[in-house]
């Protein structure tokens, strides 16, 4: 993809996805070059969830 900010093109996989640091919850790929917040594809959404949902259960994982 390209961001739309500095025009930088990059993988989905190289951009920073579920950064924390969005309010609401970041449903976007951050471009690694200028960090610009790139809204996702609605396929692709989906399937960072279950990324997402992977990494709370061994975030959430007991002690
Ligand atoms: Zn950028
Ligand atoms: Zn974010």
């Amino acid at each position: 993809m390209k961001c739309a900010f500095c025009g930088y093109e990059y993988d989905e996989s190289e951009g920073k996805q579920g950064c924390g640091g969005c309010p609401g919850g970041c449903h976007s790929i951050h471009c690694p070059r200028c960090n610009y917040k790139n809204p996702l594809e609605a396929g692709l959404i989906k399937s960072i969830k279950k990324i997402i949902a992977k990494k709370d259960q061994h975030k959430g994982a007991p002690k």
